[in-house]
């Protein structure tokens, strides 16, 4: 049967710089099945147009190759599919159609950590697929090389194709987003352009928290019906919800680790990432004692934030920053620069 959301479209998809690969390497995917990159993996946080950019493939697809066979499928679904059909004893029809597929949209496949048994049907078919130059494209909320609980042999054939991120828009690509979305609202309210910048700075840490606030606005709108949806009303509306505030206005790991990555042009995956590489471990460094420095978080809760490190990891990245920064200007600079750009110098 076919899942498909029809509503995720690659013509809805706004691309911006935090999703011009994706987007490219997805639409190049939908146009020419295995040919290129395979399998196709995109990773990023969640709530960055992930599972949109699978649907916009999957209904490409069945417009313009009406022949092709597409299935979506979420991981859980997978290993419920899996189980319940060894129950059934029809495990062996369903890989069957799973192999006569020309696309596998496999989402979230973190998912599929904690299952041994569904992993191993899931590599066979995989294979299959592969090596039948079948076109599999794959997301998870974090880079192949960190996925925990998954097979080796499994991951290293993840890598093997292409891998992308996905990251948080910038500013532009927000507002349009917000715009987009407006548009495409059965309510005809009259938005004006600052409102929708501010919420575009303020809620930019991922599409899904945009689309939430928009949303929050639009109802409190109809609640009270102003003349106007202006600034005075908007910052209203976001000061009597801070359920949906907290993102953007006051300090959050995602906020310096923007502002971080901003200033080093860098990536948020890189600075999460595992890599040595000087520039990248100073930028991380750096994040890391800001959090410590301005939220007072344990070095633990720091540690998740950063790629899953260790308590003592992060004590001696603060430990080793805070000796940095008195003995070294360019990096009291730096950092005074982050500061001052979070508003906390
Ligand atoms: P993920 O799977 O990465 O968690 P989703 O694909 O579910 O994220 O996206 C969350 C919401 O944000 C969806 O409603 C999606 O339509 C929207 N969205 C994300 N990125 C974009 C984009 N570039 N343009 C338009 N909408 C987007
Ligand atoms: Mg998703």
């Amino acid at each position: 049967e076919d899942k498909l959301l029809d509503k995720y479209t690659f013509d809805n998809f706004i691309v911006g710089q935090s999703n011009r690969e994706s987007h490219a390497a997805a639409l190049s995917c939908a146009m020419t099945p295995g040919k290129f990159f395979n399998p196709l993996f995109i990773f990023g946080n969640s709530g960055l147009g992930k599972t949109h950019l699978l649907h916009a493939i999957g209904n490409y697809v069945k417009q313009n190759q009406p022949d092709k066979k597409v299935l979506y499928i979420y991981s859980e679904d997978f290993i419920t599919l899996v189980v319940n059909s060894i129950k059934d004893k029809t495990i062996e029809e369903v890989k069957e159609a799973i192999c006569n597929v020309d696309y596998l949209l496999i989402d979230d496949i973190q998912r599929l950590a904690q299952w041994g048994r569904s992993q191993e049907i899931f590599f066979n078919l995989y294979n299959k697929l592969i090596s039948n130059d079948k076109q599999v494209i794959i997301t998870s909320d974090i880079h192949p090389s960190e996925l925990k609980g998954i097979e080796t042999r499994l991951i290293s054939r993840f890598s093997s194709g292409l891998s992308v991120g996905i990251d948080s828009p910038e500013f532009e690509t927000a507002y349009a987003i917000l715009e987009k979305k407006l548009e495409g609202r059965q309510e005809e309210v009259l938005v004006q352009r600052e409102v929708l910048e501010y919420i575009a700075n303020r809620f930019s840490a991922d599409v899904r928290s945009l689309e939430g606030a928009l949303n929050n606005l639009i109802f409190k709108a109809i609640l009270f019906n102003p003349e106007i949806i202006d600034l005075k009303f908007a910052v209203e509306v976001f000061k009597e919800n801070p359920a949906v505030v907290n993102q953007d206005d006051t300090l959050s790991v995602m906020r310096i680790k923007k502002a971080v990555c901003e200033f080093y042009g860098l990536t948020r995956q890189q600075i999460e990432s595992k890599s040595r590489t000087k520039s990248i471990s100073n930028a991380r460094h750096i994040a890391i004692y800001l959090c410590r420095k301005h939220m007072d978080l344990p070095f633990s809760k720091i540690g998740a934030e950063f790629g899953g490190r260790d308590h003592s990891t992060i004590m001696s990245s603060y430990d080793k920053m805070t000796k940095s920064i008195k003995q070294n200007d360019m990096t009291a600079q730096a950092v005074g620069k982050i500061e001052s750009k979070l508003g906390i110098s």
